[in-house]
């Protein structure tokens, strides 16, 4: 069999080095042709040892010239440089593993050079989704989730096989992050180490904070509306602590599929990468005897509203999820920096987003405008919150 030959958006985090850590496993199946991220010099150029790719990419110039000076491969800067690596000729897959909007550009120019995409980052649908599946469909590429709850969907979608309109309801799931339970008081007073002990998965910094303040559910909603070509009032959410069952698909008979596993992204990374066929001992057997139960309850919209403002930029449309992505980012960077509370996270996010009237989103341009314009909003709203 020929080997698939990957780029990865992002080697150096979380989803990227565990995406390194299949391939590792499976070197008659797969081969790494290019590794790209911000600025981690020492770590990429470890990897850069261990998978000989043919290139690497840096976002920071000048960690791209140091690290070109350390390993005497072509190394590109910029984000020309990180679109320069997605579209890379000896490359057939691309993994998107960057965090945050920064992976848009990369992410559209492997469609656009005709990649096969694995989709970790789901900021590049919050922000563009309409306009990113149209142009997967134009260039005939697979979207491939690896999200783990849209990998989930994605298998229960194939095994109902009966296309779209025998789905009832997609049912996401979601652990409920560390402060599941409890109340707005109790969230005023946390820090952000409190807020990375993360009850499950072990993962970057900014997705914890999404998952404590249940944005990242919000975002998953709309990543799902657009993977699976659903609207938002078919996609549902239930918390389900213990992170076994990662998500479901409801028929229209009354009938629902799931998909379990231990939690390990390395379970969808693997998935995405060999579909449609699968791996033999991807991640350790599930012992369902050793559960004690699986649970499930509604979200708590009124303590989490960021799930809430999700539906609700959904709703509205355009530019509106855009909007909402960039004021979470700045205010997600603002609370790690202890510059803000834990419940000023939505409250900065509701007040950029009330000022912002969506606009139609026809091209990526459209869509960075958006951002662009969010992103400074939030932080003079973040600025006046301060001084208060
Ligand atoms: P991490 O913070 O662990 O890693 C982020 C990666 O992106 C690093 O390699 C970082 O490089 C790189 N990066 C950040 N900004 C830029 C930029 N401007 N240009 C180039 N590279 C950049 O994040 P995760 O791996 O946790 O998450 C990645 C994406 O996957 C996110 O969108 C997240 O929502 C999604 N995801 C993650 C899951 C998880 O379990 N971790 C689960 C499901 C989805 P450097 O090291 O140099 O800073
Ligand atoms: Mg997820």
């Amino acid at each position: 069999m020929k080997k698939k030959r990957i780029v990865i958006l992002g080697s150096t985090g979380s989803i990227g080095r565990s995406a390194l850590d299949v391939i590792g496993r499976y070197p008659d199946r797969f081969e790494v042709a290019g590794l790209a991220a911000f600025s981690s010099i020492e770590t990429i150029a470890k990897q850069i040892n261990t998978f000989r790719p043919v290139a690497a990419a840096l976002y920071n110039e000048e960690a791209a010239e140091g690290l070109a000076r350390k390993t005497g491969m072509p190394v590109w800067g910029g984000m020309d440089g990180l679109c320069k690596i997605a579209r890379l000729e000896e490359a057939d897959f691309v993994i998107s593993a960057i965090s945050g909007a920064a992976g848009l550009l990369p992410t559209l120019a492997a469609i656009r050079a005709g990649k096969d995409v694995g989709l970790a980052n789901k900021e590049v649908l919050v922000t563009a989704g309409a306009f990113v599946m149209d142009e997967a469909r134009r260039y005939g590429v697979k979207m491939l989730p690896i999200d783990s709850e849209h990998s989930a969907v994605f298998q229960c979608m194939e095994r109902g096989g009966h296309g779209l309109n025998r789905v009832k309801n997609i049912i996401l799931t979601a652990s409920g992050g560390p402060f599941f339970g409890k109340n707005r008081k109790y969230l005023a007073t946390v820090k952000a180490a409190d807020a990375l002990k993360h009850p499950n998965w072990e993962m970057g910094r900014k997705i914890t904070i999404d998952s404590a303040t249940l944005m990242n559910k919000g975002l998953e909603v709309i990543e799902a509306c657009h993977l699976f070509g659903v609207g938002h009032d078919k996609v549902k959410v239930l918390v389900h602590p213990q992170s076994i069952i990662h998500s479901m698909v409801e028929f229209v008979d009354g009938s629902i599929i799931s998909q379990l596993s231990k939690p390990d992204m390395r379970s969808p990374i693997a998935y995405a990468l060999s579909y449609p066929d699968r791996l033999e001992d991807v991640i350790p057997q599930l012992d369902l005897t050793a559960i004690s139960g699986l649970t499930f309850a509604h979200p708590d919209l009124e303590t989490f509203p960021c799930l809430a403002y999700a539906y609700k930029a959904l709703g509205a449309g355009g530019t509106a999820t855009a909007v909402l992505n960039a004021a979470n980012e700045v205010a997600v960077a603002a609370f790690l920096e202890g510059g803000i509370g834990f419940n000023d996270i939505p409250a900065v996010i509701e007040e950029v987003m009330s000022a912002h009237p969506p606009r139609p989103v026809s091209s990526e341009h459209d869509a960075l405008e958006a951002d662009k314009g969010a992103r400074a909003a939030a932080h003079s709203v973040i600025k006046r919150r301060k001084k208060v």
